[in-house]
């Protein structure tokens, strides 16, 4: 990896474009409740992009001066030639920092492989530290393998890993002191979420169960004291030091502190359609340019930094309307 050039990617609004998250697949092994329903349908092969085509797709990005990719999912790790696609990625000229989404069900396995492929930090997702309700928001999830792949992460020797946990009311919200105390004994941050209304769920009202990152930096002040810290890792979690040790913890909070103002990102989910907000649906089918024109990787550069008009001021999340945003969070790519 080398410096990047400056980036050519600037929206509407005066904001520069440097950071890009590719889905390179919608499946899951888990079935998170927030995330799908439970019987999911998942997007025949053919409609997916290729390693080859995703990896045109990041270099097309690393080319307009994109110097920050991050692979997630779906669960990037169950796709098969995942580690090749993001070795090849990780050789991008121009790219400074690779990082990675994911669920933790086979990190173990894959640590080594991906510290070697060129991966920086990883965030894993972790919304309980109880087996069975870890097992009941995920539907099928297994704590100990995850718990195993974090620890193989951390002794692999990765810049900080970071933990993401989706607080919901009466599900996991009386965990959160407990989440936090792991994050600093296992030595690494931890950020909350806010759920976010992403395509139908089925058996649960989201509003009812919505936790806001003011009620989870209330009852963590209880416990510990909270260092407000400028820091930031490019993304939207607002951070906070944890007194006495190095674990940042972190508010990712679309709903009650929005983050659109500093938005330096864009998505491109398996299909490969190039989506300018998470909350909105404007966006652009790279799959058909690639397509379409094979090879022409002027084309796909032109049809990408044309796709920065479309980018939208802010998203605007309502908990209690029907979702506006159809597409779940695995297609989309989180
Ligand atoms: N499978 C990987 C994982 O779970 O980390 C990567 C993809 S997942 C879609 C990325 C992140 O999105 C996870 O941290 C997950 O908790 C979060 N997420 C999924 N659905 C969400 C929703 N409706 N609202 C807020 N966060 C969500
Ligand atoms: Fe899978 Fe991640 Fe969605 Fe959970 S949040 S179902 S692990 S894609």
């Amino acid at each position: 990896m080398t410096s990047a050039p400056p980036t050519l990617l600037t929206d509407r609004f005066g904001r520069t474009v440097n950071y890009v998250r590719i889905s390179i697949t919608d499946r899951c092994d888990f079935r998170c409740q927030y995330c799908m329903a439970e019987d999911m349908t998942f997007l025949p092969r053919a409609q997916i992009l290729s390693l080859e085509e995703v990896q045109e797709v990041a270099r097309a990005f690393t080319e307009l001066g994109v110097g920050k990719i991050r692979i997630t999912g779906g669960e990037p790790l169950v796709r098969r030639g995942a580690l090749g696609l993001i070795e090849a990625i990780g050789r991008l000229p121009g790219l400074r920092e690779l990082v990675l989404t994911t669920n933790g069900s086979q990190l173990a396995q894959n640590a080594a492989g991906l510290k070697a492929a060129g991966v920086r930090r990883i965030n894993v997702s972790l919304d309980s530290l109880r087996p069975e309700r870890f097992r009941a928001i995920t539907r099928v999830g297994d704590l100990t393998q995850v718990l195993r792949g974090i620890e193989v992460a951390v002794a692999t020797g990765f810049a900080r890993i970071k933990l993401n946990a989706v607080i919901m009311k009466h599900r996991n919200d009386d965990e959160v002191v407990e989440l936090v105390r792991f994050a600093r004994d296992s030595g690494t941050d931890i950020s909350f979420i806010e759920e976010m209304p992403l395509g139908f769920v089925d058996g649960r009202d989201r509003s009812e169960d919505f936790c806001s990152s003011e009620e989870i930096k209330t009852a963590l002040d209880r416990d510990f004291t909270l260092l407000p810290s400028p820091e930031t890792t490019g993304g939207p979690s607002r951070y906070f030091r944890l007194a006495g040790s190095d674990t940042r913890v972190g508010f990712i909070s679309p709903h009650s502190h929005n983050f659109c103002g500093s938005c330096n990102r864009v998505r491109v989910t398996a299909e490969g359609r190039l989506l300018l907000c998470l909350g909105n649906e404007h966006s652009v089918d790279l799959k058909r340019v690639i397509r379409s024109h094979p090879g022409d990787t002027e084309r796909l550069r032109q049809a990408i930094v044309a796709a920065m008009d479309l980018k939208p001021e802010r998203h605007h999340f309502d908990l209690t309307a029907q979702p506006v945003i159809i597409r779940h969070m695995n297609a989309t790519g989180g």
